[in-house]
């Protein structure tokens, strides 16, 4: 952590990732958003506030507790949060702890998730002011009024009190986004030194913002109401530095690169700032209306893999979500680029109003039989809060979760069920599975073996903790404990203390008789779900005595107890096929002879998935 004048007041930005599945640590959780707002903060108004971001590596991995306690010995005076999808409820929860442990934080949330429709979020008692759409002009201007207290920053546009200010929520109506003319204006943070190539040597650029295009489902136009480019001058300056710093990877963010009108001079300007073939690109476009040319083109400057939605083929599903694609067309265009060598990942929704079984079905055989992806994303239908078909759900007979990924439930013409079981059909069709969980003896493996060799034990002799090898702290993947022998009344008080969990958690219980232990194993899952509600959780239980004691009674109670909190990951996994209710899940590790046991594994099978250990091992 850089040493800080005391007098200088600290900015944190915040970004959490998309949690992760199993122990391997999150992808990707680039702060774009955070490095623009430094940027623009830093250029324009030359703050006396120093402007800090959580470093990735400690976002990404530590647990709620730990990043509570991460961000309070910063000693922020203003912590900014980029709320999202998969991360706005842990943020909330991030941010009620902070108030609660340190009420004079200011706490500021911008991002996709910051719109009047989102009461929940902006009545959540959880932050003092929104930013509306783009932030780099309101969070600046922002900083500057709460930090000089000359300007009200009740008067800023684009910028909310929240009712912890004791502004009425129909104040919200005034909060108008505020974007940065031109667009050059925003300076790269990867030009200013704020954000470097992540671990992967990956950056991010946008060329523009805005989209042509108006989707129903999609929430990408409530923030940005026209195009606004950047200048080419610009763009070069980006790649030129990009030859330079060891980058191998550019991800396009340009919700459709070949959306503008001068798609053509943007590929001779990626391929310019390319010409040593130094990285590769990636972007969004659309099929349907790219020409075999432009195929080629988009090549030879070093775009190795592209997104391109088809969603669905049913014209009358194509018009109600206001995205017309001939098939045909996209089958062209997909065709081109599979032939100038650039790797196809195809989007297909499931869900969309005016869909049914068959209409979806013959979107997975018309790609599955034409062949036109290296790679089939299918998902469910996520309405989205700020988009036309959150505004006209009703109307449209759409059923949808209340709380993110907000997924579609039910439509006039297709149940959950219904759902569930075109997904496991497009699984068959291209040979894959979507999300999969890991499996659990490769859980196991890992905890047992492998990476995560124990590095400290606690203070008792029945907690063990393994730091799996961080290189940013000591925060634990792996807590192991028994619950045989004293201090079953307070069993929780023998875990390592929560500041020290990672956001992604197996716990591995041991008891000689589980069935007698269940309400100790409960009530540890209970303290772990209560220090820790948005981390991933996986148990596994361990007999040391007979394995009949895994009971159905004690894998019910836990099972039940799992869930009786609700995280992101569970809500999205609850709509798979064959997901009992979410993400979180027990294993247990049984001996061989278990194998053979068909009624115990029927009566377990129910609530655990079973791993067998054969002479020590998996
Ligand atoms: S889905 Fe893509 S093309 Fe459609 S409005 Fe959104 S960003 Fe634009």
């Amino acid at each position: 952590m850089a040493a800080r004048k005391t007098t200088t007041r600290l900015a944190l930005l915040v970004q959490l990732p998309i949690p992760p599945v199993g122990l391997t640590p999150p992808r990707g959780n680039v702060p774009l958003a955070a490095g623009y707002l430094k940027a623009y903060a830093q250029r324009c108004c030359g703050t006396d506030v120093q402007i800090e971001i959580l470093p990735q590596e400690i976002a990404d991995r530590y647990g709620d507790a730990a990043l509570v306690a991460e961000i309070l010995g910063r000693e922020p005076w203003l912590v900014g949060f980029s709320c999202y999808l998969w991360n706005v409820e842990r943020t909330l929860w991030v941010a009620r702890q902070l108030k609660q442990q340190r009420a004079e934080t200011l706490i500021v949330l911008g991002g996709p998730e910051i719109t009047p429709e989102n009461t929940w979020v902006l009545q959540s008692g959880a932050a003092d002011y929104a930013v509306v759409g783009e932030g780099e002009a309101t969070f600046a201007r922002l900083l500057h009024a709460l930090g000089s207290r000359r300007v009200s920053p009740d008067a800023i546009p684009g910028a909310v009190p929240l009712a912890s200010r004791g502004a009425a929520l129909s104040d919200f109506g005034l909060g108008q986004p505020n974007p940065v003319e031109p667009l050059d204006e925003v300076p790269s943070p990867y030009l200013d030194g704020v954000l470097a190539p992540d671990g992967e040597g990956t950056i991010y650029l946008e060329t523009l913002r805005g989209c042509r295009f108006r989707c129903k489902y999609c929430y990408y136009p409530k923030s940005f109401r026209r195009l606004r480019m950047f200048s080419q001058s610009r763009l070069l300056e980006t790649l030129r530095w990009a030859n330079t710093a060891d980058v191998k990877e550019i991800v396009l963010l340009d919700p459709t690169l070949n959306g503008r009108r001068d798609f053509d001079a943007l590929v001779d300007v990626l391929a310019h700032g390319n010409s040593a073939q130094r990285f590769s690109y990636s972007a969004e476009l659309r099929a349907e209306l790219l020409e075999p040319r432009q195929a080629e083109k988009l090549a030879a400057a070093g775009v190795s893999e592209v997104e391109i939605g088809l969603q669905t083929v049913d014209p009358a599903a194509q018009q109600l979500a206001s995205r017309r694609t001939d098939p045909e067309e996209f089958a062209r265009g997909a065709n081109a680029l599979g032939s100038a060598g650039i790797r196809r990942r195809v989007d297909l929704i499931v869900g969309l109003p005016g869909d049914g079984v068959e209409s979806v079905r013959r979107g997975i055989e018309f790609l599955a039989r034409r062949k036109l992806y290296e790679e089939v994303q299918v998902f469910n239908l996520s309405v989205l809060p700020g988009t036309a078909f959150r505004r006209n759900a009703r109307r449209l007979g759409l059923v949808y979760q209340d709380r993110p990924p907000y997924a579609v439930l039910q439509t006039p013409t297709l149940s959950l069920e219904q759902m569930a079981a075109l997904v496991e059909e497009a699984e068959a069709a291209f040979g894959t599975c979507f999300d999969p969980l890991p499996a659990a003896a490769e859980l196991v493996s890992l905890a047992d073996t492998g990476r995560c060799e124990p590095t400290a034990k606690s203070s008792t002799p029945r907690a063990d903790l393994c730091s799996s090898g961080f290189s940013s702290g000591s925060v634990a993947q792996v807590i192991r404990m028994s619950l045989d022998g004293p201090g079953a009344d307070k069993p929780w008080a023998l875990l390592p203390p929560p500041q020290r969990w990672a956001n992604s958690l197996l716990l591995w219980l041991q008891a000689a008789d589980f069935d007698a232990a269940r309400h100790t194993a409960a009530a540890v899952l209970d303290y772990v779900l209560c220090q820790a509600p948005h981390t991933t959780l996986q148990v596994v239980l361990e007999p040391q005595g007979d394995y009949q004691q895994v009971s159905p009674r004690c894998l019910s109670l836990l099972l039940e107890t799992l869930y009786r909190t609700i995280s992101y990951l569970d809500r999205y996994y609850s709509v798979q096929p064959g997901r009992l209710r979410g993400a979180k899940r027990l294993v247990v590790v049984a001996p061989e002879a278990a194998r053979k046991d068909r009624r115990w594994r029927q009566a377990a099978g129910q609530y655990a998935e079973l791993v067998f250990r054969r002479h020590g091992t998996l």
